[in-house]
C-alpha cells in the first residue's frame, strides 16, 4: 500500500514540474519524495499513538491533531487553524480556571501535570496527564517554533489510586489502635519479667522478639498513615510556636533507651541563641524522629548528634552520626518510595523504606530543605532548614 502510494505521489509531482532529464532534477524529486514519505510516517504514527496530540504554531494555532487528541477535546471535526487556548479548557483540582496561554507561553523546558482536569461545554470533567513542550516543527529555516501538548485521560487510574489511598488510609487508622495497645502490654511484660527476676531465657528471648516485631508493625502502620494522607492532600499544618531547644531536649530523652542498648552517645548541639520557630511541632518532630531512628539504626559505633542552628529566617536542624554512611548513588535514591539500599548491613535491620519517603514529604508541606551529607563507613548528615510560616 505505501509502495502504491508513493508511486502515485510521485506521479502528481511530476506532472506539475516541467521535465527536467538532468540529475539535480531527479535529486530534488527523490528528495521531495522522502520527505513526503517521511511526513506520512510521521502523521500515521501520530495517529497510532493511544495518547493525544496537538501540535501547534508559534501563538498556539492547532497545526496537527491525532485522533485521540480529538476523542479528547470531544469533537470530530478538524480543529486546525483554532486556538488551543479556546478549545482546552483546563482547570485545577480545586476547580479553578488555569491560564492555558500563561502555562504554555512561560514553558521553557516542558510542563508535566497529573493534576489538571479538562471541562467540557456540559460541565462534565475529566483528569488528565497534560504535557507541554517547546518544539521545532520541521526543520531548516522552514522549521517554525510551536508547541506539543499531550494529553491523556487518567479519570479511571486517578479514581483507582485514590480508593487505594482511602483503603490504606482506613485500615492503617484501625489497625493503629490494637497495636499501640498490644505494643504497650508487650513492653510491660518484657518490663514486668526482667523485674521478676525469673531465668527463663527463651521466654525472655521470646518477648523480647515479639516487641521488636510489634514496635517495627506500629511504625510501619503510622508510616502508612502519613503517607496516605499526604498523598490525598490531607495533611494539614497547624503553626505554633516552637521551642527548638526542648523539642530536640524532648527526642534525645525518647531515644535515650534504644541508643544506651547499642552504646551510642546521643547528644545535643545547640546554638545557645535558638529563637522560636513558628511551623508544625508535630511534622517537626516526625521528621527529627526519622532522621534520628535511622541514625541509631544505622550505626553500630560512635555516636548520634542532634543539633539546631539559628537561620535568617527559621531554623536548620541536623542528625549527625558514625554510622555506616550511604554511598553516592544510594544518597540519590534514599527518599524515594520503598528505597532500601542493598548494604548487607542495611539488611540486617528492619525497614520499610518509607520513612525517608514519608518526611520528604513532610518537608515539602513544612517548605523545608533537606540536605544530606555521607561518606560510606564514616557516617552521615541530614539537615533540614525549617523557615517560620506566618500564620
Ligand atoms: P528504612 O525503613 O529502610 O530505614 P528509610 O526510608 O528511613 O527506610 O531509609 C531508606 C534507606 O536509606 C535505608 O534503608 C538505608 O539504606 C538508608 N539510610 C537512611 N538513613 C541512613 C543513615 N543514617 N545511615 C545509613 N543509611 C541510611
Amino acid at each position: 500500500m505505501v509502495k502504491k502510494a508513493k508511486s502515485s505521489k510521485t506521479h502528481a509531482k511530476t506532472k506539475k514540474k516541467p521535465l527536467n532529464n538532468s540529475r539535480k532534477g531527479t535529486n530534488q524529486e527523490s528528495s521531495d519524495n522522502t520527505a513526503e514519505l517521511e511526513h506520512e510516517r510521521l502523521i500515521s504514527l501520530i495517529n497510532s499513538m493511544a495518547d493525544g496530540v496537538i501540535a501547534t504554531d508559534e501563538a498556539g494555532r492547532i497545526v496537527i491533531t491525532n485522533g485521540a487528541a480529538l476523542s479528547i477535546l470531544d469533537s470530530n471535526a478538524s480543529l486546525s487553524g483554532k486556538s488551543v487556548f479556546s478549545i482546552l479548557n483546563l482547570i485545577d483540582a480545586r476547580n479553578q480556571e488555569l491560564d492555558l496561554k500563561d502555562i504554555v507561553f512561560s514553558t521553557k523546558v516542558s510542563t508535566t501535570s497529573r493534576d489538571w482536569r479538562i471541562r467540557y461545554a456540559d460541565g462534565s470533567i475529566v483528569r488528565v496527564y497534560i504535557s507541554i513542550a517547546p518544539v521545532r516543527l520541521g526543520y531548516g529555516k522552514g522549521g517554525m517554533q510551536g508547541y506539543v501538548i499531550l494529553i491523556r485521560d487518567i479519570t479511571r487510574e486517578k479514581s483507582l489510586e485514590e480508593e487505594r489511598d482511602e483503603f490504606i488510609s482506613v485500615v492503617s487508622h484501625e489497625l493503629r489502635t490494637p497495636i499501640a495497645i498490644s505494643e504497650g502490654n508487650i513492653g510491660n511484660a518484657v518490663f514486668l519479667f526482667e523485674k521478676s527476676g525469673v531465668d527463663n531465657p527463651m521466654v525472655e528471648k521470646t518477648l523480647k522478639q515479639a516487641h521488636e516485631q510489634i514496635t517495627f508493625l506500629a511504625g510501619m502502620v503510622n508510616d502508612l498513615a502519613t503517607l496516605s494522607r499526604a498523598e490525598r492532600g490531607k495533611l494539614t499544618l497547624e503553626i505554633e510556636k516552637i521551642n527548638a531547644h526542648e523539642l530536640v531536649e524532648e527526642i534525645i530523652e525518647s531515644y535515650a533507651k534504644d541508643a544506651e542498648a547499642k552504646s551510642l552517645a546521643l547528644t545535643s548541639e545547640l546554638d545557645p541563641h535558638l529563637e522560636l520557630l513558628e511551623s508544625s511541632k508535630l511534622y517537626t518532630k516526625e521528621v527529627l524522629q526519622n532522621f534520628v531512628t535511622n541514625a541509631i539504626k544505622y550505626t553500630e559505633d560512635g555516636s548520634v548528634t542532634i543539633g539546631a542552628h539559628q537561620g535568617q529566617d527559621g531554623i536548620e536542624f541536623f542528625v549527625r552520626d558514625t554510622g555506616i554512611g550511604i554511598s553516592k548513588s544510594d544518597r540519590e535514591k534514599v527518599f524515594d518510595k520503598f528505597f532500601r539500599s542493598e548494604d548487607y548491613r542495611t539488611r540486617a535491620n528492619s525497614g520499610t523504606g518509607l520513612g525517608l519517603y514519608v518526611t520528604m514529604k513532610l518537608s515539602r508541606l513544612l517548605h523545608a530543605d533537606i540536605e544530606l551529607e555521607s561518606k560510606l563507613d564514616v557516617g552521615s548528615t541530614f539537615k533540614i532548614y525549617i523557615p517560620n510560616i506566618k500564620s
